[in-house]
């Protein structure tokens, strides 16, 4: 199941080939997954319907995937909602639209201007859920994309949408930040996109995604963040926004202290952003509650437990040459 022949031969001739070494041995090694769901989610695979080709845009905000050959539409969904919940995305296979709980295009949207182009590059997506941005950062023409997530739910959504996509130089691996090997040194962008916040050190998370980097190479950093002065951050007493793992939520200028401490350069704020109960929201694909849920019904600035609503902000930093 966990084939990673094409990830492997990319590697070679990059800053990753010496990770080649050692990553066979390291995915042979992954526990496999004790989930409940998990053979139900491995039948569904088995289920989806075969393809002969498919046309994908990498560049629209649906991803949209077409097959050649005719696929029987609700056969599709009742399949593809074996795994849900779906929260990233959307995704769209000939007529079947994937509505997932969060319109991850946004966020994209949002940030992609501001990036340093990623032709070419050597791209690590950490927290990458079930790989959404990497398709799109394989859009915007990065020579290699390697997702992390240990959640086996988003990679099997994953291995889903590559059962139609087909081939492409993008991966995801069933790992966290902590299964990295220390000091790669070789990634010309790394992103943290909704990674942070979850993070109980994140001092030390900071210095993980720093040494993920070549000299020179890009971080970009989406987390939630507050109102406030340098050296205000927020942690909350118990949950915030009904989220049980959530930990340190800096101001803009507190991040960007801790940022530069760590020994970035050129920190800089390119989007501050309130979530819309119409970005995160219920969909027959997530019918568990969303943003809206999580807010205080008689003000939508405010969590259910009384901080501020999710406020997010993007931050991009170098590391030194
Ligand atoms: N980056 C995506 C998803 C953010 S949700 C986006 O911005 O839309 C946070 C993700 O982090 C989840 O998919 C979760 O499974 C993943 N995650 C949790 N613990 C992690 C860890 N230790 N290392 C890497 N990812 C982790």
């Amino acid at each position: 199941m966990l084939e990673y022949t094409a990830l492997y031969q990319s590697m070679q001739d990059t800053a990753l080939e010496k990770w080649a070494e050692t990553l066979p041995d390291q995915i042979a090694q992954l526990e496999p997954s004790t989930h409940g769901d998990f053979n139900r989610w491995r039948q569904a695979l088995n289920d989806l319907p075969a393809v002969t080709q498919c046309h994908v845009d990498f560049n629209s905000d649906t991803l949209q995937i077409r097959s050649e050959n005719a696929l029987d539409g609700e056969l599709l969904e009742t399949t593809l909602k074996q795994l849900s919940p779906w929260r990233k995305g959307p995704y769209q296979i000939n007529d079947c639209l994937i509505d997932t709980e969060w319109h991850s295009d946004w966020k994209w949207n949002r940030i992609v201007e501001h990036i340093s182009p990623l032709k070419n590059r050597l791209v690590l997506d950490i927290g990458c859920g079930n790989g959404y941005h990497c398709w799109r950062m394989h859009g915007e023409q990065a020579r290699l994309v390697i997702g992390i997530d240990p959640s086996w739910l988003f990679w099997m959504q994953f291995q889903a949408l590559k059962h139609f996509i087909g081939d492409k130089p993008v991966h995801l691996l069933p790992f966290g930040i902590e299964q990295l090997p220390t000091n790669l040194h070789a990634f010309d962008t790394v992103f943290s996109m909704g990674v942070f916040y979850h993070r109980r050190s994140p001092i030390d998370h900071l210095q993980q995604l720093k040494a993920t980097l070549r000299k020179g190479g890009e971080l970009v950093l989406e987390t939630l963040i507050i109102d406030g002065h340098l050296g205000e951050t927020l942690v909350p007493d118990d949950r915030y926004a009904k989220m049980r793992n959530v930990w340190f939520l800096p101001s803009v200028a507190t991040m960007t202290q801790w940022l530069q401490r760590c020994g970035f350069e050129n920190v800089q704020v390119v989007d501050i952003n309130q979530t819309a109960i119409e970005e995160q929201r219920s969909t027959s694909w997530m019918p568990y509650e969303s943003l809206q849920d999580f807010l205080d019904p008689e003000d939508k600035n405010k969590t259910i437990e009384g901080y501020p609503a999710p406020k997010r902000a993007t931050f991009i930093a170098q590391k030194p040459f």
